[in-house]
């Protein structure tokens, strides 16, 4: 079959000369291989809202990005996209700020995005759009008359049907979702969120082979559990691994990492006490333990992201202040982002990492630190059973996040886990992480949305 031209459509999209970080590289090496289009916003604000699109680069395929006003800015993005589709899409509906303004300009600006996009397509081109940010862009695309394949992945969970209700725009999530022709998704548990809501509130049935049909439109809703780039990790591991030695840990002293946006959905705090519980509990009190969480700020003007930041200081300064001694602070806490390369060190110097979030698209971390692991002394992986990945890597120590006695009994188990129970958990790990990396995730959704498309006969 011939391979189609890509259009894909991000909400941010790279600006500089080599990107960076999985997901980017996976769809540049994508639209590398068949040639394409890149289209997102430039992440600047304009003065008027304007439908020009700027050329960022020409070769090896176009990227293509776009400003939005101020007004788009905060309605769309930082008030419908991250104060009411997050939320709710982290079982957080008690965060959700409902503003009919802001709903209406995020409705607007996909409108405005799909004339852009319209403007660019031809007519084999597969488009592939990305994430939460661009729910209703398929259907504003049919109704400008493309019938391209279009495809859709969602990289955070897809609600349960019992927060649905709290989305005032929930009765046209169908006719959004339905305008696809391939719905991607996470893990099997959203696929059964997803369809659930379909069946029950959207009204479509399932038809032969898992499509469903709504209305005149059939599309396809699966799990593709997004991966790393392995080797890509492993080999900064190994080049950066004296990153550790700048800790200055004492003779014997523990390691343990948490990596994450601070982001109320990782569980930040909940960890912190679990650490706290884990020195209190511990058999041994010569043992020490460092607790590094790297938590760089992120979306700092939605009012929830102030608050997650205050807990978790307040919780980090709790512990320390019961458990410190003179020459050794138990949580060091580092709010700013860290050079890739430098994480890879880390990783692979940490003797356990907690990936504790209360909800989880996938989580990346989890897999970058078994990527990073010396096979031969690996360090453990914990791991939330509210991660994505949780559903592919069931050899980690599997902890509730929200009972901090029970994660902290983990870390204690995980510090004395002995090297031949860490190496075979490693490797069962890393052979899953291996088998579904980012090649395999870019290949599988795209192999699937090239052949998407309604059943003869039905
Ligand atoms: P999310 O997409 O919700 O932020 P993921 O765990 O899936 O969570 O992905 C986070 C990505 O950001 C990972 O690739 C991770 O390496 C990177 N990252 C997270 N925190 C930092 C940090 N403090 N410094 C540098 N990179 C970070």
């Amino acid at each position: 079959m011939p391979e189609h031209r890509l259009v894909v459509v991000s909400n941010r999209i790279p600006t500089g000369e080599a990107p960076s970080g999985g997901l980017v590289v996976a769809l540049h090496d994508a639209l590398k291989e068949r040639g394409g289009v890149w289209i997102g916003s430039s992440g600047s604000t304009a003065e008027g809202a304007t439908e020009d699109l700027h050329t960022i680069a020409e070769e090896p395929y176009q990227r293509l990005s776009f400003d939005l006003s101020e007004q788009e800015n905060e309605g769309y993005y930082l008030g419908y996209s991250n104060a009411v589709l997050w939320p709710l899409f982290h079982h957080r509906t008690d965060l959700i700020a409902v503003d009919t303004e802001h709903a209406r300009i995020y409705q607007e600006v996909n409108a405005k995005v799909a004339r852009m996009v319209a403007r660019v397509v031809g007519p084999d081109d597969l488009i592939w759009i990305q994430d939460y940010h661009f729910l209703p862009l398929a259907s504003e695309l049919r109704k400008l008359g493309v019938d391209n394949r279009i495809g859709f992945f969602l990289h955070i969970p897809f609600p349960n049907s019992s927060d649905m209700p709290a989305l005032p725009e929930r009765r046209l999530m169908p006719d959004w979702l339905s305008a696809y022709d391939l719905v991607g998704l996470q893990t099997q548990r959203d696929v059964s969120n997803a369809l659930d809501f379909l069946l029950r509130d959207g009204g479509a049935e399932i038809l032969l082979r898992g499509r469903l049909r709504l209305g005149n439109r059939q599309f396809e809703l699966r799990s593709f559990p997004i991966g790393i780039d392995v080797d890509a990790f492993a080999t900064a591991s190994t080049e950066n691994a004296g990153a550790g030695e700048r800790l200055r840990l004492g003779p014997g002293e523990k390691l343990v990492l948490g990596v994450d946006r601070l982001d109320y959905s990782k569980g930040i705090p909940n960890r912190v006490e679990a650490f706290g519980e884990y020195l209190r509990g511990r058999p041994d009190p010569e043992q020490r333990a460092t607790l590094l969480q790297i938590a760089p700020p992120s979306r700092e003007n939605v009012e929830a992201y102030r608050d997650i930041r205050h807990d978790l200081e307040t919780i980090s300064g709790r512990v320390n202040g019961e458990m410190a001694e003179l020459d050794w602070t138990p949580v060091r806490y580092i709010r700013r982002n860290v050079p890739r390369d430098t994480l890879a060190g880390l990783y692979r110097r940490a003797d356990a990492c907690l990936v504790t979030p209360l909800a989880d698209g996938m989580n990346l971390v989890a897999k970058e630190f078994v990527a990073a692991q010396d096979p031969e002394n690996p360090g453990v992986l914990i791991l939330s059973h509210f991660a994505g990945a949780a559903e592919q890597l069931d050899e980690a120590l599997m902890v509730n996040p929200y009972d901090a006695v029970e994660a902290g009994k983990a870390i204690q188990k995980a510090l004395d886990m002995p090297l031949h129970e860490r190496r075979a958990r490693h490797l069962s790990l890393i052979r899953s992480i291996r088998d579904y990396d980012i090649t395999w995730w870019t290949e599988a959704y795209l192999g699937a949305l090239q052949e998407a498309g309604p059943l003869r006969g039905s």
